[in-house]
């Protein structure tokens, strides 16, 4: 893959998503960034983790010209948070099971579909995530019905 080429997540061989590879975060925290000015908010939130490293901008030095980018449009000091970049996702699965949260109502897939695919990235570091902790993953994967379909 040469490094201009957008990442593509496959489905059973067939790309269904294809999204910019360079500033996916620097987009999504500027339309976040836009709603939060909108609303007259200070803080942003963004759940960004180590696993998410391969993408050049998840780092602390980004976030913090992004912070700053946002507030001088918006004209007053404006913080884009990362609270979990220096975790793994299983940390963050961990830490999110101690502080009691439910599982089941978050999400990870990158899919537009209903139920998490279980074959794009995010499915995969999800999945990877529950096996690394021990913890139970009750999550309705669209790929652990093909399989149980294709097996009756
Ligand atoms: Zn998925």
């Amino acid at each position: 893959m040469n490094d201009d080429d957008p990442i593509h997540i496959f489905r059973k061989g067939e790309s269904v998503i294809t999204f910019i590879k360079s500033f996916g975060a620097g987009i999504g925290l500027s339309l976040a960034a836009s709603y939060a000015a909108e609303i007259d908010a200070k803080h942003l939130f963004y759940g960004v983790h180590k696993d998410d490293k391969v993408f050049n901008e998840n780092n602390r030095e980004f976030f913090t010209l992004m912070s700053k980018a946002i507030s001088i449009e918006i004209g007053t000091e404006f913080n884009v948070h990362t609270p979990f970049l220096e975790k793994s996702k299983a940390e963050v699965l961990k830490l999110g099971y101690d502080l009691g949260m439910p599982a089941e109502e978050t999400w990870s897939c990158a899919s537009n579909s209903s139920i998490h695919c279980g074959w794009c990235d995010p499915c995969q570091d999800r999945i990877n995530a529950f096996r690394k902790t021990n913890l139970n993953d009750t999550t309705l994967y669209e790929n652990s019905l093909v399989k149980s379909s294709s097996n009756a």
